[in-house]
């Protein structure tokens, strides 16, 4: 199944081109917070599935253009993101990045984005007014955590999985000695985790490590790799991450870029597109205030 979050928080299940509102199959209460009702349903999705089905075959449903889309997941509790995870993109950034001295997303563990950094599909990656920096474009595979846990070994990961998501690691790059930021800053101005265009669940998607990934900036293919290049594959993504801390439905891991991580500026429109998993559009927009210090 697909599952998207639009509108004003409203979920759906896209089918064959078309769009269908679930909303109704959801708790009243979640009306008092909207933006939980995806986490919610991650976390109910087997009590859920006699009302979701009742709702799709209520629902007329709508035709996909127009739709205002919501990240994937409006509200995770946490997104995880991975450094260093596919070999050819470690060192092609030379002094720009923190993971340094050819040390992989095994070493160096995993960094933070700030949840409230997630996007939609059509939605905007704001950029600081004016600035001269660079800004980078990670072309990434987003697991959607279904069922939480610590301590979750590689070997029972995937049933811990609820689905997957393109997600795009807008990144602001350190200049050594110059601008060197904290990481998790540089990675979450708004709009710079687009989470989307929809979830789709696990069951379609039988091989993670399997799967197509491509990213276009202005209809130019940027980055094209298989998520079987990664050096730390989904399963011990989610062993490591659950050792450090318990993982909540509807969490997110970013599981890494591979090479081809390139700048991107105002005007820019930004395509990624995995394979079984969908395909979103994002902008790339500067903001209209100025920041109160440069970037
Ligand atoms: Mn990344």
């Amino acid at each position: 199944m697909k599952i998207a979050s639009f509108d004003d928080h409203r979920v759906g299940l896209v089918e064959d081109g078309r769009l269908y509102d679930v909303t109704a199959a959801l708790p009243a209460a979640l009306q008092a917070v909207p933006a939980q009702r995806i986490n919610w349903l991650i976390a109910h999705w087997d009590e859920l599935q006699p009302a979701l089905a009742r709702e799709r075959a209520a629902s007329g449903g709508r035709a996909l253009d127009g739709v205002r889309w919501l990240a994937a997941n409006p509200c995770p509790p946490h997104v995880f993101a991975a450094p260093a995870n596919y070999r050819k993109h470690i060192g092609e950034l030379g002094t720009r990045v923190v993971t340094k001295k050819g040390r992989t997303a095994r070493e160096q563990g995993f960094f933070l984005k700030a949840p409230g950094s997630v996007v939609g599909h059509g939605g905007s990656v704001e950029l600081p007014k004016a600035s001269a920096r660079r800004f980078d474009h990670e072309s990434e595979l987003a697991v959607i955590i279904g069922r939480g846990g610590s301590d979750i070994p590689r070997d029972r990961a995937f049933s811990h999985v609820f689905g997957y998501a393109c997600l795009i690691d807008a990144t602001m790059r350190i200049e050594a000695d110059r601008f060197e930021e904290e990481r998790t800053m540089r990675k979450s101005f708004a709009g710079f985790t687009p989470l989307g265009p929809w979830i789709v669940t696990a069951d379609e998607v039988p091989d993670p490590q399997r799967l197509d990934n491509r990213l276009w900036v202005n209809g130019e293919l940027r980055q094209q790799a298989n998520t079987g290049e990664m050096i730390v594959g989904v399963a011990e993504l989610i062993e490591l991450v659950s050792s450090v801390l318990p993982l909540q439905p509807g969490d997110v891991i970013a599981s890494g870029t591979p090479e081809g991580v390139g700048p991107f500026a105002p005007g820019d429109s930004l395509r990624i597109a995995i394979e079984q998993v969908g395909e979103m559009t994002v902008q790339v927009r500067e903001r209209a205030a100025l920041s109160p210090r440069p970037y």
